[in-house]
């Protein structure tokens, strides 16, 4: 008879499918004492399997299973802040954890014995690129036709993501995701019919009102991961005078209403610094109450791009110690889009098994939202579904399997000593001369001008400049930290984790 560390394990590792798993999971959720019970077990089971996975260097399985704890730190502590709805409270346990993490695995190894592939694990979608605020250097600016993803397509995908991929977490982009509307049909509307999926959205917060916080409250399957770019200074120099007290009237009105909330961060060489210090930590994550964080270091596409704004490669490796710092000293979880590729098992795109890849508002498909080409033939929803085609077909085009050979040959398929670098891990962003080769080869489109511009940077060579010099700082450390084996073994790091 298993108990329920085993039966976890079970269902995450070979797909058992476990049915007395979900009532002991709904028998948990009633008061602090059994779910913390439920999280420990879940927290072990993920900290073990972390351990068990494809060989990879001994400090990725380490740091893969601090991200896991880190999660679910920030999740028993919102659950226990006491402020949530009953609905929020729900669906985080029923949807997020039962489904995106326990029950969704048997349909995914299903997926993967079928098409001799695993599927992605999430979609990001964004369904309009109409936005109410006019940011520096936004791509949403007004220079730009606007765009509104129709509200029966934007639904079709949906139900394709669930049926095919079994993945029940999405992430709305925008523009700003408020702003949608078609036919009469908001984002509401989508959150409502879809009451089985979570949804993370990344919203300029300021049209969160009351109201739609006393929504979101009652539909409970969403939370908003909303933009700052520091206090109110930064935040208003860039996005509008008074944004900023806009977005605390937001927090306030989510914290109300408990809906949990996080935030997002576009670091720059210019803020990188003042993002990462304890002043700015404290202030959002334990005076706000956010319950996790993303950074996105500004990368050069989209409108007028610069490799100039981006982080210097000093600042970079400032930031990976840092952040990792906060996930396993303060157990917050902040991931940073390029520093975290140890978390996430290395570059995500493209939908290899368990990334994603990305929708736009006029149908485009692009294997990454920061990778702005499309295939192209199958790059577009619209056309896939005029064929009679499905979002199966999209992932299968010849640009997502080039960059998931890529994937396999740079570390997926790689014995442990061979392993690339994952800290560097993006195709397009610290592998910009493989990216160029393959969209030689496949003949990929880029969707707008600062692809354009962004592919003028690799035949300058600035881009590949810049990665060679973030090369040169983190190749050692990663021989030495990583390959070198000065990681933790399961069973040491399992204690140092407490
Ligand atoms: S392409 Fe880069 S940004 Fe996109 S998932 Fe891969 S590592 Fe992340």
């Amino acid at each position: 008879m298993l108990n329920l560390e085993g039966r976890l394990m079970a269902v995450m590792e070979k797909g058992t499918t476990q049915k007395v798993l979900s009532s002991l999971m709904t028998a948990s959720f009633k008061n602090k004492v059994t779910r913390k019970a439920f999280l420990r077990a879940l927290e072990k089971a993920m900290w073990r399997l972390s351990f068990k996975g494809p060989q990879r260097p001994e400090k990725v399985h380490y740091e893969r299973a601090l991200m896991a704890r880190a999660l679910l730190n920030s999740i028993e502590r919102t659950l226990n802040s006491g402020t949530l709805s009953d609905r929020c409270m729900n669906a985080l346990w029923e949807i997020f954890l039962g489904k995106v993490f326990i029950s969704g695995i048997p349909k995914r190894k299903n997926f993967a014995q079928t098409h001799g592939f695993r599927p992605p694990c999430f979609v990001t979608i964004s369904p309009t690129n109409v936005c109410n605020l006019k940011c520096k250097g936004c791509y949403a600016g007004e220079i730009y036709t606007r765009h509104t993803l129709k509200f029966d397509v934007f639904d079709r995908a949906i139900n394709e993501i669930k049926e095919h991929f079994g993945a029940h977490f999405l992430v709305i982009s925008g523009g700003e995701p408020f702003m949608y509307r078609h036919d009469g049909q908001t984002l509401m509307d989508i959150l409502e019919k879809h009451n089985d999926v979570y949804f993370m959205a990344y919203t300029n917060g300021t049209m969160i009102t009351r109201e739609v916080a006393r929504r979101l409250g009652e539909l409970g399957n969403f939370t908003p991961s909303i933009s700052v770019e520091g206090f109110a200074a930064e935040t208003d120099e860039r996005r509008g005078h008074g944004v900023h007290r806009r977005i605390l009237e937001a927090m306030g009105h989510l914290r109300e209403f408990g809906v949990p909330f996080g935030i997002s961060v576009t670091p720059t060489r210019y803020n990188a610094d003042m993002l990462l210090s304890d002043e700015f930590v404290d202030y959002y994550f334990f005076k706000q109450g956010a319950f996790y964080g993303w950074y996105f270091q500004y990368m050069p596409i989209g409108r007028q791009p610069s490799i100039d704004f981006m982080v210097t490669p000093e600042q970079r490796l400032k930031m990976l110690k840092r952040i990792w710092s906060l996930v396993e000293e303060k157990k917050l979880f902040i991931a940073d889009f390029w520093n975290s590729g140890t978390a996430s098992d290395g570059c995500m795109a493209a939908a290899r098994g368990g990334g994603y890849f990305y929708i736009m508002w006029d149908g485009t498909i692009t294997p990454c939202v920061f990778i702005p080409f499309k295939d192209r033939s199958g790059g577009n929803l619209y056309s896939l579904y005029q064929e009679g085609k499905t979002l199966l077909d999209a992932i299968q085009t010849p640009l997502f399997r080039e960059i998931r050979r890529w994937q396999d040959n740079y570390w997926i398929n790689q014995p442990k000593d061979k392993c690339g670098n994952l800290l560097v891990p993006c195709i397009i962003r610290d592998n910009s001369v493989a990216f160029r080769e393959i969209v030689s080869r496949t003949g990929a489109q880029p969707v707008d001008e600062g692809a354009c511009s962004f592919l003028s940077f690799i035949e300058q060579d600035s881009l590949p400049r810049y990665n060679r010099e973030y090369r040169r700082l983190v190749d050692p450390l990663w021989e030495k930290e990583y390959v070198g084996g000065n990681g933790q073994s399961a069973a040491t790091a399992e204690k140092k984790s407490g």
